[in-house]
């Protein structure tokens, strides 16, 4: 049973679903209280904090849309006034479509720099004047960035942002005692990467890393812990490669 009163706080982006729910979960059965932020799956985002209550953490949704300047702030506001503080921030939501360059419209190529990039930025602003000293920044970039595959130039570019914010914004907070990391997971079985593959297309991305298995969700989930958690103190301004020894 966690200290709910005394726990410091971690808000999860995009922890409806995928690797974010896990995360929430981790980071709650570690003892913080947990901030699900969603932007339309408000089913699966109450039902992870009703179970995460359940369990004894202290828990709660908030819709915000990151790529939106006032939902993230109201966002904090929300995290201020419910649970207090904000100790760590997980900048996991995110999305993936993959299309050659020359087939990206503009529709998608704003939607994914909004949702990735400019979602990214919004938060990291925000607490750069809203977190404790001492908290913990972890990003979400990905493996993709290093395979260089078709299909990704838009994905990569806005992951590529967010590997340079992080290497720039640990610098920022010096004095600060806050650390900023990134994790870049190799492939792990969520919607984001099963849907609209192949079996056959799924069994070639799982058998590429020399561990030969697809990332689960609470792969991803341990190494945001370990970067939240005290072991990950000295660790500051990296990008971590979760991804079996994919690259
Ligand atoms: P996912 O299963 O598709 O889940 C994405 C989550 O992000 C959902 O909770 C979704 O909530 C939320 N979200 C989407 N747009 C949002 C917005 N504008 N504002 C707030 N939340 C938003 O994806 P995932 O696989 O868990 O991916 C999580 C992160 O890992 C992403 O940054 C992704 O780029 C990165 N990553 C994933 C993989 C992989 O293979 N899965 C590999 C490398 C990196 P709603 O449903 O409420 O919109």
């Amino acid at each position: 049973m966690n200290n709910v009163r005394n726990a410091q706080v971690a808000i999860v982006t995009g922890a409806s679903r995928g690797i974010g729910a896990a995360i929430a979960r981790r980071l709650a059965s570690d003892g913080f209280a947990v901030v699900v932020n969603y932007a339309a799956s408000s089913k699966e985002a109450d039902a992870l904090v009703a179970e995460l209550k359940a369990e004894g953490a202290a828990a709660i949704a908030v819709k915000a849309d990151v790529s939106n300047a006032d939902d993230v702030r109201r966002m904090f506001d929300a995290t201020e006034q419910q649970l207090g503080r904000v100790d760590v921030l997980v900048n996991n939501a995110g999305i993936l479509k993959t299309v050659p360059l020359v087939d990206t419209s503009d529709a998608l190529f704003a939607q994914t720099f909004d949702i990735n990039v400019r979602g990214t930025f919004n938060t990291l602003r925000e607490a750069a004047t809203r977190m404790n000293n001492g908290g913990r920044i972890v990003n979400f970039s990905s493996t993709t960035l290093a395979l260089n595959m078709p299909g990704y130039a838009v994905y990569n570019a806005t992951k590529a942002a967010v590997e340079s914010f992080t290497h720039v914004f640990a610098k920022e907070l010096r004095g600060r005692s806050i650390t900023v990391n990134a994790v870049a997971p190799g492939p792990v079985a969520t919607s984001l990467f099963l849907d609209g593959k192949t079996d056959e297309q799924i069994q070639s991305f799982a058998k590429m890393p020399p561990l030969q298995r697809l990332g689960q969700p609470e792969d991803i989930a341990s190494v945001v812990a370990f970067l939240a958690g005290p072991d990950g103190a000295w660790v500051n301004g990296q990008i971590l490669r979760a991804n079996g020894g994919l690259a």
